[in-house]
């Protein structure tokens, strides 16, 4: 019997937080990584960076032009992308009437037109292998709103339309595409937020957690980026074949509400 080519998975945002435990858990599970950030990876990736299976190309998202040649290299490398995780995304708090047009625009160019660039130039590989796995990272604000996240909140709801569209167009193709919403993940980008609140609030980090944070969690816990690479992992298996348009809460019970 002929043996099977691994799978190979596009990550991006790989550097860190849920990208980086991506890139761990698909590593484990036996996957060609195609990895890309505009950072380096730092240590919290534990593979070996020479292994032949992974391949890092560092780039910006922000520029259109860049999501072309990343799916161009892991082409030329791997042969082919069978999956392609949109998961880079950063955060800015602003009220609307002082929020700056450059952060909008740069925010809708990483997390929605950057997953559509991306989303377009490995479908036609999807499409000729008959198979593939789309997964948009995309958040609680995809679903609900909070005040003083206009750029965020409005592309992380956009991602839910490129899933519903992609997913639609897919099916007949063998190309699943499914989005995950989770909560407050215990990530950098997270980090971040505790330390500016608690600096704004005049409160204790541990009180931004629990009283801001976690207000609305009724599990009374952050999420582990683990809990989102189990569930992508499923979502991208053969099983999943049927699950696709479907936006995933991981949200502690926020939207129950
Ligand atoms: P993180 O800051 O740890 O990682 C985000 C990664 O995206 C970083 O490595 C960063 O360098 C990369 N990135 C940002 N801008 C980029 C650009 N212009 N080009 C290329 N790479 C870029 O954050 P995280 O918490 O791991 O977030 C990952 C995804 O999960 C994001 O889309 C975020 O919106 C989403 N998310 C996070 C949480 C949370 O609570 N942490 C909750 C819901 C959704």
């Amino acid at each position: 019997m002929q043996k099977q080519q691994p799978k190979t998975v596009l990550i991006t945002g790989a550097a860190s937080g849920i990208g980086a435990e991506l890139a761990k858990s698909f590593f484990e599970a036996g996957y060609q990584l195609l990895l890309t950030d505009i950072n380096e990876p730092d240590s919290q990736i534990d593979f070996p960076s020479s292994d032949k299976s992974v391949c890092f190309v560092g780039a910006d998202l922000a520029e259109e032009s860049s999501c072309k040649e990343i799916v161009e290299q892991g082409i030329a490398r791997f042969g082919t992308i069978d999956i392609l995780i949109n998961n880079a995304g950063f955060q800015h708090v602003s009220p609307v009437e002082s929020f700056s047009e450059q952060i909008w625009h740069k925010m809708i160019a990483v997390m929605l037109t950057a997953p559509f660039l991306l989303t377009k130039h490995v479908w036609p590989g999807m499409k000729q292998n008959g198979w593939g796995r789309i997964i948009n990272i995309g958040s609680i604000h995809s679903k609900v709103a909070s005040p003083n996240k206009v750029g965020y909140i409005s592309a992380k709801h956009g991602l839910i339309g490129l899933t519903k569209t992609t997913a639609l167009e897919g099916g007949p193709l063998g190309i699943t595409v499914n989005a995950i919403c989770p909560a407050y993940v215990r990530t950098p980008l997270v980090e971040n937020q505790i330390e500016a609140q608690a600096e704004t609030l005049g409160i204790s980090k541990q009180d931004v957690i629990s009283d801001v944070l976690l207000k609305s969690a009724v599990t009374g816990s952050l999420i582990e980026p683990s809990e989102i690479s189990s569930l992508v992992l499923d979502l991208c298996s053969e099983n999943a074949k049927s699950v696709t348009g479907a936006s995933w809460n991981i949200d502690c019970g926020w939207t129950a509400q």
